[in-house]
């Protein structure tokens, strides 16, 4: 299953902690993890193995789009700022409207990240 895995820079921090505390089933042989630049580079440096795309601003969460639209991202957790001011924010909602569109799970903050994963982590 390939899971994407954005965060903001207020986020980034959560991001960690959540991947290093779910880092069995992450790095097990179930998953296939990609991320924006930013946040797939801070992964790696935990020793995470991720396909990386473009910082978001520079289109990352397009791409990860895209990769939804094309159904070979089955699952996105997404640490969103919402205190922070995004230039990408046209990006950001095309992301979180293709998910809708393409029924695929979508958790936006830490609570919903952790619940997903407990429920497929269950399930495998
Ligand atoms: P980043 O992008 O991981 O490259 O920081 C995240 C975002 O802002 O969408």
């Amino acid at each position: 299953m390939e899971i994407a895995i954005i965060a903001h820079d207020g986020k980034k921090r959560q991001m960690i902690e959540f991947v290093l505390r779910n880092r069995a089933f992450l790095s097990s042989d179930a998953v296939t993890l990609i991320a924006t630049g930013t946040t797939g580079t801070l992964m790696e440096q935990e020793g995470f193995k991720v396909l990386k795309m473009l910082s978001g601003p520079l289109g990352g969460d397009a791409q990860i789009a895209s990769r939804v639209a094309e159904e070979k991202t089955q699952m996105v957790l997404f640490f969103k700022d919402p205190l922070g001011k995004h230039p990408h924010e046209p990006d950001i909602n095309m992301l979180l409207r293709v998910t809708d569109v393409h029924n695929i799970p979508l958790a936006t903050n830490l609570a919903t990240a952790q619940l997903l994963l407990d429920a497929i982590s269950n399930r495998s």
